[in-house]
C-alpha cells in the first residue's frame, strides 16, 4: 500500500507526488525498505517511467477492489509480467539452533522493486480478504490501507493524524451544536 500512497493529497488540494524523479523514487525505495542499505539502486528514467506506469495499472486494480469487484485483466497481467521478471531465491539460514529456508528477491534493481510490490498486491488477493481493502474516511485524506483488526470496522489511515483530525472535528461540531465553546 506504500507504493499506492505515493500520491498524497496536498493541503492545498491536487495530488503531491514521491517518486515523480528517479532520485526521489531511489529514496522512496530506501525507505521504506524495499531496498537494502546496501543494495545497488540507481533507478534511471526509463526505470522511474515503468513505475509510474505499474503504479496506475495498480491503482486501477485498487478501485476495483474498493468497489467490490475482480481487479482488471491488465492489472493481473503487469502483476504476473512483474513477478516473472523478478527471480526469488531461497537461501538456507541458520536461525537460533535451528534452520530457516528464507526467499528473498534476487537483486535491488527497479525491476525487483516492482515485482516485490506486484507480490505484495498479488498477496492481498491471495489472502482472500481483498475486502480489506480501504480508503481513509477522512475528506482531506486519499491513504489506502489494508485492515487488519479484528472487527474490520477501521476506518482512518492513521489514528495519530486522521483519526485524530476526525475526532476534534466531531468533538467542535458537537460543541457548536449544544452551544458551548470548543
Ligand atoms: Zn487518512
Amino acid at each position: 500500500m506504500d507504493f499506492l500512497n505515493t500520491q498524497p493529497a496536498l493541503p492545498g488540494g491536487g495530488r503531491g507526488d514521491l517518486i515523480d524523479r528517479p532520485e526521489a523514487l531511489g529514496r522512496w525505495a530506501r525507505a521504506t525498505g524495499e531496498i537494502g542499505p546496501h543494495d545497488p539502486f540507481e533507478p534511471d528514467q526509463a526505470e522511474m517511467q515503468e513505475t509510474l506506469r505499474f503504479r496506475a495499472v495498480l491503482r486501477e486494480g485498487a478501485e476495483s477492489l474498493l468497489a467490490g469487484r475482480a481487479p482488471p485483466k491488465t492489472t493481473v497481467s503487469a502483476i504476473n509480467e512483474k513477478l516473472a521478471r523478478s527471480p526469488v531465491v531461497s537461501t538456507l539460514v541458520e536461525k537460533g539452533a535451528g534452520w530457516e529456508l528464507a526467499s528473498r528477491f534476487a537483486v535491488g534493481t527497479a525491476t525487483v522493486l516492482l515485482g516485490k510490490v506486484a507480490a505484495d498486491f498479488a498477496h492481498t488477493l491471495v489472502s482472500g480478504r481483498p475486502d480489506r481493502l480501504r480508503r481513509c474516511e477522512h475528506p482531506g485524506c486519499v491513504m489506502l490501507f489494508i485492515d487488519t483488526s479484528k472487527n474490520g470496522k477501521r476506518r482512518w489511515c492513521s489514528m495519530e493524524t486522521c483519526g485524530n483530525r476526525e475526532k476534534a472535528a466531531s468533538h467542535r461540531a458537537r460543541a457548536r451544536r449544544s452551544g458551548t465553546p470548543a
